[in-house]
């Protein structure tokens, strides 16, 4: 498949279109972000130039340096949406639109500290929804005293939560993983949610996504 980042976008959107149209919710309800990690700031310009303004990245440094690069183009958003060490807080703290991946105090704190002085910044706490080892994010029962902690931090602006969960291919049990992060946000306040990718952004949505996080389907696998 050797297609243009403009023609897979706008494949993308159609299908993010067509999943808003049967859920009965506006397409404005859903923020499509462009996970660009591992791509090149050349590609993220072509995205742009056709209209996209979202972008995800998981490597702090990363997002750094193409934040630098890319400072020309007006109202580009970055997500960070990678788990991040205390160290590299730094990085992204300033520059970032929103964080994805909240999952450790230390983090939060760190983060409320680098973002003195500016706006908020929207955070999604992940949840582990698998409960596997090898996968980041809170298990369920300790959010509500995290987010209780968070809630007091001066720069963070707890909004949603944020799953990945296990691959599979089973569309009733992606069904249900997202239904059930959904019956977690609701019941702590939260509106937003982060949730789905190439593999499954449309089952997300029609279970209540508020931001999909699409990388694979718009710049093509990664090497
Ligand atoms: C890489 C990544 C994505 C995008 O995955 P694709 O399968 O390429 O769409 C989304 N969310 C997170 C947290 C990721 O690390």
């Amino acid at each position: 498949m050797s297609t243009s980042v403009a023609d897979n976008l706008a494949r993308v959107k159609e299908r993010v279109a067509k999943a808003c149209a049967s859920a009965g919710r506006p397409e404005s309800s859903v923020t499509l972000v462009a996970v660009s990690k591992l791509k090149s700031a050349a590609l993220i310009r072509e995205a742009y130039a056709a209209g996209q303004r979202d972008f995800g990245e998981n490597y702090a440094q990363e997002l750094r340096d193409k934040a630098t690069e890319l400072q020309d183009l007006d109202g580009l958003r970055w997500h960070a949406i990678g788990a991040l060490q205390t160290n590299k807080v730094k990085y992204v703290a300033r520059v970032a639109h929103a964080f994805h991946a909240l999952e450790r105090w230390e983090v939060a704190a760190e983060l409320s500290k680098r973002r003195e002085g500016a706006p908020p910044l929207p955070c999604y706490v992940e949840l582990n929804l698998g409960q596997e080892d090898t996968k980041h994010g809170l298990s369920p029962e300790a959010l509500g005293d995290f987010l209780t902690r968070v809630r007091e931090l001066p720069n963070l602006q707890p909004v949603g939560l944020m799953a990945l969960p296990p691959p599979t291919d089973d569309v009733a049990r992606m069904r249900e993983g997202f239904a059930r992060l959904r019956e977690l946000a609701h019941a702590r306040a939260l509106a937003s949610l982060s949730m789905g990718t190439t593999h499954d952004f449309e089952q997300a949505i029609l279970e209540g996504a508020t931001v999909v996080r699409v990388g694979t389907a718009i710049f093509g696998e990664r090497t």
